[in-house]
């Protein structure tokens, strides 16, 4: 157990039981080091997750105030908690690419289009891998996976000409990063930013599994060159997967789906009111009499 376990996790969660060589650890580790960052405690932050690897991983982890929410609805608790508990209890969500992108994408809009004061953890595994190696609504075009034998050929929130990203831009979120779970400090430094600031904030990390999709959808079982090739497909550096020639199948993924900048996508603190903060100051007036004609305009 290393020191920020010891600070943050529960000992009997720790180890976890991702596979060997999983990132998602990694996305843990950025989170834990960005609460340390910015001096927060296990009192100050409430810590909700979602379904599959992403949520079981960091399921009932964090040392203070925990939940869960299956299948998308993590949300829609997370919407309740935040109108009842005052601004300074942060509230972190930790969810997966299905949890955020495909179930639960209605729900998630809701919380951005209302600038809800909530910092949703995308990790991103690019499909449906805690039940074997589907495609999800990240695996990118031509990926070969259990549900795509012949490779996807359908659309993602990844493709050249359409980012999901862009979709929760226009949906009202005043916060929004993307990074590899390679990434470093700037990582860090963008789910720091995500905490603070007041509205709807998420950090979609992208993350390798090697399990299923760098064992089938990639051809490789060698972690290091699925390492490479991830560093390759979103742009950073020469990588070699597949094994390079006669070493192997190759990648079994096309070529056509987002290659993008890593770090703030958009950042507008403070723009944009958060609705929570509308209701309890509603509350407030209500509880003074002063509530009544307030949602039409009609102030006392
Ligand atoms: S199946 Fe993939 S994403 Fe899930 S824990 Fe294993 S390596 Fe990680």
């Amino acid at each position: 157990m290393d020191r920020l376990s010891r600070k943050f996790l529960r000992a009997r969660k720790i180890p976890g039981t991702a596979c060997s060589g999983c990132g998602l650890g990694q996305v843990h580790k950025r989170i834990l080091l960005a609460i340390e960052g910015l001096g927060l405690g296990k009192d100050d932050l409430v810590w909700g997750t979602g379904i599959g690897c992403a949520g079981r991983q960091t399921f009932n982890t964090w040392l203070g105030d925990n939940f869960a929410g299956t299948h998308g609805r993590v949300y829609a608790l997370a919407a309740g908690l935040r109108m009842a508990l005052p601004r300074e209890r942060r509230i972190v969500l930790t969810v997966g690419d299905g949890d955020a992108f495909g179930i639960g994408l209605k729900h998630l809009l809701n919380c951005a289009r209302r600038n809800l004061d909530l910092t949703v953890i995308v990790a991103d595994n690019l499909g449906f891998q805690s039940t074997g190696g589907q495609y999800g609504p990240t695996t990118p075009p031509g990926a070969v996976t259990d549900s795509s034998p012949y490779g996807l050929d359908e659309a993602g929130w990844l493709g050249p000409d359409l980012d999901i990203l862009e979709i929760l831009r226009a949906a009202g979120a005043t916060f929004l990063a993307r990074h590899l779970s390679l990434d470093g400090q700037g990582s860090v430094e963008s789910v720091k930013a995500a905490i603070l600031n007041p509205g709807f904030s998420l950090v979609h990390f992208i993350y390798p599994c090697v399990t299923h999709f760098g064992a089938v959808s990639l051809a490789e079982r060698d972690k290091g060159r699925v390492l490479a090739w991830f560093r390759e497909a979103f742009g950073d550096g020469p990588g070699e997967p597949g094994g390079g020639a006669g070493e192997g199948p190759g990648p079994r993924v096309g070529t056509g789906f987002l290659k993008f900048g890593r770090g703030v996508f958009h950042s507008a603190p403070g723009s944009r009111p958060d609705y929570s903060e509308q209701v309890k100051d509603w509350t407030r007036k209500m509880a003074r009499g002063q509530g009544g004609g307030l949602a039409t305009g009609n102030t006392p």
